[in-house]
């Protein structure tokens, strides 16, 4: 029985992840749910799951939830409150897995708690090793936590891996890696209305369920850019070895191309519940509840390039990963305060990337060689990226 503790349960990974556990009681117990605010949400998954600890981030909310819970005798779980209370939770001795899924920056102080307890990190939380790659990876090898990464793309590639494969280790025989992508919604979209695309529109994915900050990223294709990243730090290679092929049916979700000519490719349907299970079970596979692909069904599979000019965020994903330092920091924070602005309604798609492009030009360089230093920057470039905001407006 392996004890569980997800970060970021009451979102789309969140709830993905409560679905495998329900599938499987005999193999999976909740040991601590998070959120932020979703009270009603984390009522649900705590009646449903019995948790030892949950937290919710917002005072208010977690009194709310103390007294429902307390109202239906569940008394006995205990309601924490605040961000430091998630960093508590994922390094509680029953816990054995930690479901990293937190969007955004939040997600880094509670996931790098859980790889300083050496658990299992089950990693959908991309922002956090963009932000922090080489420390992150280095705190994994210290205290020897077992990192397995859930975005579907990465997980593909490391099921393509070789059998005895771990993550953050460099991979002999290995020519590129090749991440694939949707296009998302504005694969196809007359590039002159860019500028009118709306928040709805921006989340409406045409292949896979998500949360909002990360559907905008999905259409931007500043989440390819991450994922670049990500896998860059995951498998211990530069990103020029790294190439970004759209493929539309989404059923290939990324492949490894050997120099030897060989090139391995994992498929599956869309469903995030796979690379969820695939990791959970590891090394042995279970139920996903997700149904078997046709390929009758599928009958053919398409590759294009991406486009540059459509999609510049993947290039100044690029950038920033070959600038160092804190280039990739700058980076993440400048496209978070972008994409809440836009789905705020306070700016346009388009603006999105010339935002980022802003603030990574005037945020200053510096090394990191400390989560505090890597911390200093994120603010730092929030607070240029809102003057950037306010002088377009
Ligand atoms: P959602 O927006 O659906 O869920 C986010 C979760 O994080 C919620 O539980 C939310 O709580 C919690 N949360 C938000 N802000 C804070 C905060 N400041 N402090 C603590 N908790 C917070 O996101 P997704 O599930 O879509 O994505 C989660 C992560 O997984 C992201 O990093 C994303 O890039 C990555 N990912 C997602 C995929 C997907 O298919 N959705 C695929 C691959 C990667 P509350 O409900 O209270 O707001």
């Amino acid at each position: 029985m392996k004890g569980i503790c997800i970060l970021g349960s009451t979102g789309s990974i969140g709830q993905s992840t409560l679905d495998v556990i329900g599938r499987h009681p005999d193999r999976f117990k909740v040991i601590a749910l998070t959120a932020n605010l979703s009270v009603e949400r984390l009522y649900e998954q705590s009646v449903r799951f019995k948790p030892e600890k949950v937290v919710l981030v917002d005072e208010a909310a977690a009194e709310e939830l103390r007294k429902r819970l307390v109202s239906v005798g569940l008394g006995d779980i205990a309601v924490l409150q605040g961000a430091e209370a998630l960093s508590e939770v994922a390094g509680l001795d029953s816990v054995d897995q930690v479901m990293a899924a937190i969007v955004g920056a939040a997600g880094l102080m509670p996931t790098l708690a859980a790889v300083r307890a050496g658990k299992r990190i089950l990693l959908a939380n991309k922002e956090a090793l963009v932000m922090s790659g080489q420390l992150f990876m280095g705190e994994v090898e210290k205290n020897g936590a077992e990192l397995l990464p859930i975005d579907s793309e990465h997980n593909a590639l490391f099921q393509c891996m070789p059998d005895g494969y771990r993550v953050g280790r460099q991979r002999n025989g290995v020519r590129s890696l090749m991440l694939t992508a949707s296009g998302g919604p504005f694969r196809d979209y007359p590039l002159d209305l860019f500028s009118t695309i709306t928040p709805e529109q921006a989340c409406a994915h045409p292949k896979w369920v998500m949360g909002r900050k990360i559907s905008v990223d999905s259409a931007t294709m500043m989440n390819k850019g991450l994922e670049l990243i990500e896998a860059s730090w995951l498998f211990d290679i530069p990103v020029d070895q790294i190439k970004v092929v759209i493929h539309p049916q989404s059923i290939i979700h990324s492949l490894v191309d050997y120099i030897d000519g060989t090139m391995l490719a994992q498929m599956g349907n869309p469903d995030m519940r796979i690379p969820i299970a695939h990791a959970m079970a590891w090394p042995e596979r279970v139920d996903s509840g997700v149904k078997p692909l046709d390929l009758f069904e599928v009958k053919s599979l398409e590759f294009e390039k991406a486009d540059d000019e459509r999609f510049p965020c993947l290039r100044l994903a690029m950038e920033a990963m070959k600038r160092g330092g804190n280039g990739s920091v700058v980076l993440n924070a400048a496209n978070e305060v972008a994409v809440e602005t836009f789905l705020s309604g306070g700016i346009r798609f388009t603006e999105i990337s010339s935002v980022i492009e802003e603030v990574m030009g005037l945020a200053p360089f510096c090394e990191v060689e400390s989560i505090e230093q890597v911390l200093n920057s994120d603010v730092g470039a929030r607070e240029i990226a809102q003057e950037v905001i306010r002088s377009i407006n």
